[in-house]
């Protein structure tokens, strides 16, 4: 019997996404952001599906390092920058573009020996996370931009922190202080995210960032991947462990929040809470069967969730599969249901302990 979860990945898929990103940012490079396993799609497969990026992002050296490992030769961008000297070292091994986001970077740079580097200097537009205020950007691009380990012109980034609201001011307002802050600088700039890229073309500069978008799904609240012309990469399927019979009134699962009101036909997924799938998701989350919508009920457990199957022409069988979300079932429709981001969702996955297709 078939007894896997799997997190299917459509490198073809990946493929696609990349060339409709680059048909709407045509006059920009695409810095490919792969942080956090790639959304949970799995770092290292991301990487060869989107090897004709620019440009990846990843946040945290560990994952530059793998990357690196696995023999990809592309540039990579490292979001949060370094640390300590150790962080240096190795990225000095791995000849990493590093994002410079507080004065400490800078001294660690300054104390960099012989190494050089592509730098990033990020300026904090709004988003009050990581960059220098305007107010401190000024010098600390005048110290950066005098070291002997920052190779070529210093680049420029910048983060907005609601481009996913379309018509959003605060997204013009973050531009326009960083173009204020930035202007006459002679380094590349880098500002959109998924959302800004798609909505925002003032903010596409010479390199966009996409996360999001390049895995199928849309950065909004009102739209899914399929709208975007995109193609979702992942779909996440698990087996039906066990079916059963229920009578009018017989409840299903922890605290019997759910009842049935007429003989009801129950499978139940080997997949739960602990799998990625959040506990979260109300009795009425879609999945499919065959290609046909079902519904979850009751609460996600651990390592199972049930499903009213009663409706669907074709019986269930034991060990067949049940998408959770994927080409067929947007996982923004999904996580909407459970009140969270799509990002969350896929992230959710722990793709390393599952199989593959
Ligand atoms: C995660 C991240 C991105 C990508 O965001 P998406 O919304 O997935 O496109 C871009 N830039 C930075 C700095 C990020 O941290």
């Amino acid at each position: 019997m078939n007894r896997m979860i799997r997190a299917g990945i459509d490198a073809d898929a990946y493929r696609h996404n990349l060339r409709r990103v680059r048909e709407r940012a045509p006059r920009s490079r695409v810095m490919a952001v792969i942080k956090s396993d790639a959304y949970g799609h799995g770092l290292i497969e991301a990487a060869r599906a989107l090897e004709a990026t620019d440009a990846f992002a990843v946040a945290r050296i560990g994952e530059a390092l793998a990357l690196r490992a696995a023999g990809i030769a592309c540039p990579i961008v490292l979001l949060e920058g370094v640390f300590d000297q150790a962080d240096l070292a190795a990225a000095t091994q791995a000849s990493l573009e590093l994002v410079v986001h507080m004065p400490q970077q800078i001294e660690l740079l300054r104390a960099a020996g012989s190494a050089q580097f592509r730098v990033w200097l990020k300026l904090d537009t709004g988003m009050n996370r990581l960059g220098f205020k305007p107010s401190e950007f000024p010098e600390a691009y005048t110290a950066l931009s005098r070291l002997s380990a920052v190779r070529g012109a210093v680049n420029l980034l910048t983060h907005f922190s609601c481009a996913d609201e379309p018509g959003s001011m605060t997204s013009t307002a973050q531009l326009n202080l960083f173009e204020r802050t930035t202007r006459g600088l002679p380094g590349e700039r880098s500002a959109a995210n998924s959302a800004a890229l798609w909505d925002f073309p003032q903010g596409r500069a010479d390199w966009v960032r996409p996360g999001l978008l390049l895995y199928g799904v849309s950065p909004f609240a009102d739209s899914t991947g399929k709208d975007l012309g995109l193609l979702p990469v992942m779909n996440l399927t698990a087996p039906v462990i066990a079916a059963k019979q229920l009578a009018a009134g017989e409840r299903v699962g922890y605290g019997g929040i759910w009842t049935a009101s007429h003989n009801t036909h129950i499978a139940i997924a080997g997949i739960g809470y602990s799998d990625g799938y959040p506990r979260s998701l109300p009795s009425g989350t879609p999945v499919l069967l065959h290609e046909e919508r079902a519904s979850i009920v009751g609460r996600v457990s651990m390592g199972m969730t049930a499903i009213d199957v009663s409706a669907l022409d074709v019986p269930v069988q034991i060990g067949e599969p049940v998408c959770l979300w994927g080409p067929g079932l947007p996982v923004e429709q999904v996580a909407s249901k459970a009140g969270a981001s799509p990002y969350e969702l896929l992230c959710g996955i722990g793709r390393s302990s599952y199989g593959r297709p």
